[in-house]
């Protein structure tokens, strides 16, 4: 049973009055700091909703961890992620968005107006939510991976890149992030080998021509990684290399680090017992609309779009869902 559900905020109780502190009351909360959680705010805060945007464990979320984004319309130069999340963030502050640290640690969607604590001792009470938490990067699920984590094993090239200067490193997995994370890795390492389970890239054309024409990425098609190797850091791993239909082969390399980038699994675990979501956990909303199944509650971005997952469609998405809660607001009053 999460903190939140031993406690209920709207009643005063003397006995754990202690370990809250005092209620907020606000008209818009939005969970999330992406793309669509300050394009919410930006589209909030000129509505007059007076938006309090709670920025989570990865403040500007995924793009602060990519490097150009080449993209997003308006940039014709192109811009790196953490500058385009800085200018989101001062966009949304110039309207009045309240943006504040921490992390939602509980929710209570069964009425409203919603319970959501931050940091487990900080309580709002929300006339609407914006669900913009997005998704957060997967690993392989291998022993020797979780063994080296932070020790040549990372998820982020642009966060670690910088310390593989010179060396070589593995990136696994075959679509855009995997491509981008090698390309980018490849301007500062000596050889990059790109693990690829398939015998094709899903990446998209431009990306995997990027990749095959970068003369220090190897591609290795329909390998497996078997184990990251090393002693107290990485320094190779073992791959499994089919060979037709019933054949493998090993394969060792010699790495200094290890990057997967397979993709994201949404972050909606803390509303999944209010909120419908998809057997992923991407959550679900009105087709056309951010609306999910709790009135007054809507998603925006990631979290609730496993196909385009853009940019520019989670900003997109971030603007619906504070016009369908502006919206529902004025049709409570
Ligand atoms: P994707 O889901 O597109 O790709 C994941 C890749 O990881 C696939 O190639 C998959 O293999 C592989 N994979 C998954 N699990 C394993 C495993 N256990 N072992 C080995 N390989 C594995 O995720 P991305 O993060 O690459 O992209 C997500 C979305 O974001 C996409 O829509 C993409 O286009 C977009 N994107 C756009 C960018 C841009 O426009 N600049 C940059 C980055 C992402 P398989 O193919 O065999 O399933």
């Amino acid at each position: 049973m999460s903190f939140f559900k031993t406690l209920d905020v709207n009643e005063d109780n003397d006995k754990k009055a202690g370990e809250l502190e005092t209620a907020e009351n606000v008209k818009c909360l939005i969970i999330g700091s992406g793309p669509a959680g300050y394009t919410a705010a930006i589209y909030a805060a000129r509505a007059n909703l007076n938006p309090v945007i709670i920025q989570g464990m990865e403040a500007g979320g995924q793009l602060t961890t990519t490097t150009e984004v080449e993209n997003f319309p308006g940039y014709p130069e192109g811009v790196t992620g953490p500058v385009m999340m800085e200018d989101l963030k001062a966009q949304a502050e110039r309207f009045g968005t309240d943006v504040r640290w921490g992390e939602v640690t509980s929710v209570d969607f069964s009425k409203r107006p919603f319970n959501v604590i931050v940091d487990n001792k900080k309580p709002f009470l929300a006339e609407s939510v914006i669900i913009a938490t997005g998704a957060t990067a997967k690993y392989l699920g291998l022993e020797s991976e979780t063994k080296f984590k932070g020790a040549g094993v990372s998820a982020c090239a642009t966060c670690d890149g910088f310390f593989y200067k010179g060396l070589n490193v593995a990136v696994v997995g075959g679509g855009d992030t995997a491509a981008e994370e090698a390309s980018y890795l490849a301007s500062l390492a000596k050889q990059v080998y790109l693990i690829v389970r398939k015998p094709y890239m899903r990446a998209s054309k431009a990306m995997i021509k990027r990749v095959e024409n970068t003369p220090n990425i190897e591609v290795l098609y329909e390998h497996n990684t078997k184990e990251v190797t090393g002693t107290n850091v990485v320094t190779g791993a073992t791959l499994v290399k089919r060979m037709g239909e019933a054949d493998e082969q090993e394969v060792k390399i010699k790495i200094d680090g290890f990057f997967a980038a397979i993709g994201h699994k949404p972050n909606s675990d803390l509303f999944k017992e209010y909120i419908d979501t998809d057997e992923i956990g991407y959550i679900k909303t009105i087709p056309g609309t951010s609306k999910t199944n709790v009135a007054g509650v809507f998603a925006a971005g990631d979290i609730q779009d496993s196909i385009y997952r853009q940019a520019v469609t989670a900003a997109g998405s971030g603007c619906m869902a504070a016009l369908d809660a502006e919206k529902f607001l004025a049709e409570q009053e």
